[in-house]
């Protein structure tokens, strides 16, 4: 039985929710229509996958898969504020690929004269990028000393036909995999992925350890073993479900300009390690659906960093707080913001709490730790408690000079500055104070009136 592919995907989609899915049947231009398209669409708060032609291109693009939490809880087959609990068990119920000989992937093959990316519809989707660039590729690579794979995002801009600049600014698995490979003036054999089921996305926007096959989470978020066909022209396997595959190597002692690039920051950057990749084979279906994420700072590109991000870093804050509760990184912060809350904490875990977190994820610059009587996915909730709970003299400490993410645009030198806000009432404050709240007899009241009053 094959894996389901995003084809697949969409067709469920479709049936079970076709308000969800937003097909266009008039031919769209290239460039920048649909990002302006998908960031107007959350400006009025709807959240559409988008399916477009694009005028002069076979293949269709899809878009904006991940702009809804909700549908991301779908796919991961558990409710909405379940998403952190359910990641946590995916990742503890690893399913191991199987291999196979070749698979739908592989039905059309382009090599040396034949292989041209320009058949791809890559777009420009701001008007301050360098040029057209791929956003939804998955780079598979393999540790050069272990034979570990790994799966991680990178933006790619198209440089001609087999040529891309990669940036490895994340300085991650695949930033050791190349360093090693390149002291040993050696290119890293890459494939990168455009375009699988929702779930080998989100498996690759995991952050596990440096001996974790993302693969193997692919595998239980399907639920059964990923097929995996070999490469063609590199040693390195890919779905066998996969849309289109590009092959080829990160070339070892070169480095050329890349960027500047609209990041998740909502900030256009040159900030780039300037890798070049270039191509050797692309694979696809025969009838091929091309993936794009919104980049900027949509709901699409933040959303698909954000889930295993917040459950991978609940579970390391638990396993040493057990009094930490919930964990949201607001889409306002764009990954740089989290807040947190405790239940029942004695003094001083608050501030325990806030500096862990800064060790465990150098995205978060700022952290807001709040009890567990507000609930930290309501920001307005969140920013009353700090409205209302806290001393700026007391209770905000500052860690100057922390390592962070160069993509912050306030980083200096690979560093900046990182704030933690406890938001946490005091014993005497919780003493002294009393909310004025709705009773629950009436709040259910009120809820029935609203049924009654306010239903279309
Ligand atoms: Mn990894």
């Amino acid at each position: 039985m094959a894996n389901p592919s995003l084809a697949d995907y969409l067709a469920g989609l479709k049936s079970k929710a076709p308000q969800q899915i937003m097909e266009i049947n008039s031919e769209v231009p290239r460039d920048y229509v649909i990002t302006a398209l998908a960031l107007e669409l959350e400006r009025q708060k709807q959240y559409p996958v988008i399916k477009a032609s694009i005028a002069g291109y076979e293949l269709p693009l899809v878009t904006n898969v991940f702009s809804d939490l909700r549908r991301i809880a779908d796919i991961l087959a558990c409710p909405e504020a379940e998403i952190s609990r359910r990641w946590a068990e995916i990742e503890k119920t690893p399913i191991k690929p199987v291999k196979v000989a070749t698979g739908p992937v592989q039905e059309t093959v382009y090599r040396n004269e034949e292989l041209d990316v320009n058949r791809l519809p890559i777009m420009q989707h701001f008007a301050t990028d360098a040029g057209r660039y791929i956003t939804a590729g998955i780079v598979v690579a393999k540790d050069p000393d272990t034979g570990v794979r790994n799966l991680s995002y990178h933006r790619m801009q198209l440089k001609g036909p087999r040529k891309f600049g990669i940036s490895l600014h994340s300085r991650q698995h695949l930033y050791s995999y190349f360093e090693r490979a390149e002291r040993k003036g050696r290119d890293l054999e890459i494939a990168v992925i455009v375009g699988a089921h929702p779930a080998v996305l989100l498996a690759a926007s995991a952050k596990p350890g440096i001996e974790v096959d993302e693969y193997d989470i692919a595998g239980s978020i399907l639920g059964e073993p990923l097929e995996l066909v070999p490469g063609l022209t590199v040693d390195v396997e890919y779905p066998a479900s996969a849309e289109i595959v590009l092959e080829g190597r990160i070339l070892a002692g070169v480095r050329e300009a890349e960027g500047p690039f609209g990041e998740f920051s909502g900030y256009s950057t040159s900030r780039s390690t300037e890798n070049v990749f270039e191509v050797t084979a692309m694979c696809c279906r025969r009838n091929p659906l091309y993936l794009s994420i919104v980049p900027g700072s949509a709901a699409d590109h933040l959303y698909l960093a954000r889930v295993a991000r917040e459950a991978a870093i609940l579970q390391r804050l638990k396993e040493k707080i057990p009094y930490i509760h919930a964990i949201s990184y607001p889409k306002s912060g764009v990954n740089f913001h989290c807040y947190l809350s405790l239940s029942q904490a004695p003094e001083g875990v608050a501030r325990h709490a806030l500096t862990l977190l800064f060790g465990l994820d150098h995205y978060v610059k700022l952290a807001v730790i709040v009890d567990d009587d507000i609930d930290v996915n309501d920001e307005e909730a969140v920013w009353w408690a700090v409205a209302t709970r806290v001393r700026g003299d007391r209770d905000i400490i500052i860690i100057p000079r922390l390592f962070t993410i160069p993509l912050d645009p306030s980083s200096e030198g690979g560093t900046v500055a990182k704030v933690g806000i406890d938001a946490t009432m005091t014993a005497a404050f919780k003493k002294e104070m009393v909310i004025c709240k709705e009773r629950e007899q009436d709040l259910s009241l009120a809820k029935e009136i609203i049924d009654k009053n306010l239903k279309s």
